[in-house]
Parts: structure tokens; C-alpha cells; sequence
């Protein structure tokens, strides 16, 4: 028995997206990347994929969040300023709590994003990633 999973069609952006605005796995669309707010599953409790693939993997979320709370501030702000509605001081301090808040609560839409994206332009497991798991099967026989 090998552990080595069978090339599957590649799914589109828009189901990549989708599963990782379900919080899903981007291979299989049904495993929880998440077990609590914070902890992820990894591997995949349905197809065993791997979310953290290599050391310091998950540091690219961090452009995900920092973009996606760029993006809502900036917006925010020209909405705000020329709305008139509310002054600098006011306007500051809601974005700067938004600024700090934000990210919070969007750092697992942030990691799933990237692991989808990850996962459009290198799909799990590549050729690295298969040597090992061959290794694993065959020192798991050995045994
Ligand atoms: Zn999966």
C-alpha cells in the first residue's frame, strides 16, 4: 500500500477561494484547516495533506493580512475624510483600533487564503514532497 496520493484534477481559483473563505482544506474542500481559533489541523484530517509544508511556510499569510488591512484603512480613511463626518482625532483612532483589531480576527481568512494560493501554483504534494512520502511509506514497510 502506498500513502502517496493519485494526481486529482487541479481545482479552479474560484473553488480555491471558496474553500479557504470556508475555512477548508484547498485539496479536498472538506477537511477544517482550523480545530479552534487559533490551532490548525496539519495534516488535512481528510486527505492528509500537508497546511505547513516547510519551515516558516505560514509567514506568507502575513502579506494576505497586511494587504487585505491595508487595502479596508486606506478606503476607510478617503471614505471618512471626505465624508466629513467625522474629525481627524475621531477618524484616527477608529482606524488605528480597526488596524489592530482586524488583523485578529482575520488571521485564519489570511492562512487559508494563502494556502490556497499556495496550492494554485504549487500543488500539494510536489516532487519533493513525494520523495519523502515514498521514503515514509517504504521505511513504514520496513518495519
Ligand atoms: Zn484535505
Amino acid at each position: 500500500m502506498s500513502s502517496t496520493p493519485s494526481p486529482v484534477a487541479r481545482p479552479s481559483q474560484a473553488t480555491l477561494t471558496g474553500r479557504a473563505l470556508r475555512l477548508r482544506c484547498p485539496a479536498c474542500g472538506q477537511g477544517r484547516l482550523f480545530r479552534g481559533w487559533l490551532r490548525m489541523n496539519d495534516p488535512c484530517p481528510r486527505c492528509g495533506r500537508r497546511f505547513d509544508r516547510a519551515p516558516g511556510y505560514l509567514l506568507g499569510s502575513i502579506y494576505f493580512n497586511y494587504g487585505v488591512t491595508t487595502l479596508l484603512v486606506t478606503a476607510a480613511y478617503f471614505a471618512g475624510y471626505f465624508s466629513g463626518k467625522l474629525t481627524s482625532q475621531q477618524l484616527l483612532i477608529a482606524l488605528a483600533a480597526f488596524s489592530v483589531l482586524f488583523p485578529m480576527w482575520f488571521f485564519r481568512y489570511a492562512r487559508a487564503l494563502w494556502i490556497a494560493f499556495d496550492e494554485r501554483w504549487d500543488p500539494w504534494p510536489n516532487e519533493q514532497e513525494q520523495r519523502e512520502l515514498k521514503r515514509a511509506a517504504a521505511a513504514a514497510e520496513e518495519k
